[in-house]
């Protein structure tokens, strides 16, 4: 199976603060936080995106983001979260192995994720909506 950084941390041939590990995921505290506390919940397995990784595993991850969004608040008394994943280079990704980034966030912590809003034009919502509706 193809080599990653997170796959070497997973291996300790990198060193990092990890706070979980099972056979399908494991969490480490992110080295460059956005918050102190961040962290990151990262698939065993290599998988590029969430398009690639079972469901299975994306709902265990899920299970464990929701015990570290609680840790969190209970240990760092953050007011909130942010929990995120960047899916792809389009959309941010620098690493290429699935994580999902839980942030711990203060009322007062001034930072932001710098949004730009884009406007639809008279009726293009409704109609974009019909190409992507599931089902
Ligand atoms: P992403 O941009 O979604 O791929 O996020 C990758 C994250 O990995 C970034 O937030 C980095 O700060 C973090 N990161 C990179 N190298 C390390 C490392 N050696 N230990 C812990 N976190 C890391």
């Amino acid at each position: 199976m193809e080599e990653t950084l997170f796959t070497k941390i997973r291996d300790g041939k990198i060193p990092s603060v990890k706070l979980y590990e099972d056979n399908e995921c494991f969490v480490i505290m992110d080295i460059n936080p956005v918050v102190k506390g961040h962290c990151l919940v990262i698939a065993a397995r290599p998988y590029k995106n969430i398009g690639s990784c079972p469901l299975s595993t994306l709902n265990h991850m899920m299970e464990i983001c929701k015990k570290m969004d609680a840790k969190l608040r209970e240990a760092l008394h953050c007011d909130g979260t942010n929990i995120l994943v960047n899916n792809d280079p389009a959309s941010g990704q620098e690493v290429p192995h699935l994580h999902i980034h839980v942030i711990p966030r203060y009322l007062t912590d001034g930072r932001t994720f710098g949004f730009v809003h884009d406007k639809y034009e008279e009726g293009e919502m409704v109609k974009l909506g019909e190409i992507i509706k599931l089902g």
